[in-house]
């Protein structure tokens, strides 16, 4: 069996998707992108890949007493891990072993952590 067969990918694609449900503080920590302007979570509408280490993100803030719309640039910062897959075209920055922080998998009955950004919804 080829290790070839198909072309790098992502092996998981989930939708990007934050509670919109009540929760204030909850709702915010969770999201992935919050307003600048009033704190309140928000929607990103679209997103377009500019380069291998660069994505414009346009965004628009849940908040009706605000209605703020904004574009954001997300721009890859270092690896942790460097992979499988070997892309020295690329010169990505890896992160000095002694930053690279350790995130365990939550477990069953731990209580939400605050500080863990969701950026897909287990359901
Ligand atoms: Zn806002």
């Amino acid at each position: 069996m080829s290790m070839n067969r198909h072309p790098p990918r992502p092996l998981i694609e989930a939708p990007l998707q934050f509670r919109t449900s009540s929760g204030g503080e909850r709702a915010k920590h969770n999201a992935l992108i919050t307003c600048p302007k009033c704190d309140a979570p928000c929607f990103i509408r679209r997103s377009v890949r500019v380069t291998e280490r660069v994505k414009h993100i346009d965004a628009h803030c849940t908040n009706t007493g605000c209605a703020h719309t904004f574009g954001l640039e997300l721009v890859f910062r270092h690896s942790y891990n460097p992979g499988l897959i070997d892309r020295p075209d690329l010169d990505l920055p890896v992160c000095p072993r002694d930053q690279v922080p350790h995130v365990m998998p939550p477990t069953r009955d731990a209580p939400d952590d605050p500080d863990q950004m969701t950026m897909f919804d287990p359901g």
